[in-house]
C-alpha cells in the first residue's frame, strides 16, 4: 500500500468582486417587487435601465459572434465573452399571447387587478418579449395585434418598459 500523496494546493477560485450593498433608502422586500433594482450599485446592467430613461428599449449583442440576448447581459450565452454591445429593440411588435392578472397581482400593483400580461414578437428581431399590456382591457385584445413598446416610469421612479395596445 503506497503511502498518501500530499494535497496540491487548489488553485485560486476566479470570483467576481460583490456588489456593494444594496442603496440604503430602500428597504422594499424586493425579492417580491415586479420591478427590478436598477443602479450601479444594484446591477451590472445599469445602462440597460439608463437606456429606458431616454426612451430606448435596448438590449446587449455579442461583438465576436453577433448573437443578440434578451434580457440582455454581462456575457455572451453562446461565446461567453464578454465584448458586448448595447443595440436598440424595435419600437413595435405583434402580441404572441396573452393573459390576464385578476388575483395575486405582483406588490405594489394590487389596486391594479385585473390587467393583462404578454408575450410579444418585436417587429424584426428575433425575440419574443414578456411584459405588461396597456392600452386596452385583457377581454379586448387579440392575438396577433399591432402593440408599440412603451418606456414608462414607475410610481417610485424607475424606468421600465411595457406594450401599449390601440394605439395608430
Ligand atoms: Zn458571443
Amino acid at each position: 500500500m503506497s503511502a498518501p500523496q500530499p494535497r496540491r494546493p487548489r488553485p485560486a477560485l476566479e470570483i467576481a468582486p460583490p456588489l456593494p450593498p444594496p442603496a440604503a433608502e430602500r428597504s422594499a422586500p424586493y425579492l417580491l417587487d415586479f420591478l427590478p433594482r436598477e443602479t450601479d450599485a444594484d446591477t451590472r446592467l445599469a445602462r440597460f435601465f439608463a437606456r429606458l430613461r431616454e426612451g430606448r428599449l435596448s438590449t446587449t449583442r455579442c461583438l465576436r459572434d453577433g448573437q443578440i440576448s434578451w434580457p440582455p447581459r454581462t456575457v455572451c450565452p453562446r461565446c461567453h465573452t464578454g465584448e458586448l454591445e448595447w443595440v436598440d429593440l424595435p419600437e413595435r411588435g405583434r402580441l404572441y399571447a396573452f393573459s390576464a392578472v385578476l388575483a395575486g397581482a405582483p406588490l405594489g400593483m394590487e389596486q391594479e387587478v385585473p390587467f393583462a400580461v404578454g408575450l410579444v414578437d418585436l417587429e424584426g428581431a428575433p425575440l419574443r418579449l414578456f411584459g405588461r399590456i396597456v392600452g386596452k382591457g385583457w377581454s379586448e385584445l387579440a392575438i396577433g395585434e399591432a402593440v408599440a413598446v412603451e418606456p414608462y416610469l414607475s410610481a417610485d421612479g424607475r424606468a421600465f418598459y411595457r406594450f401599449r395596445a390601440g394605439g395608430p
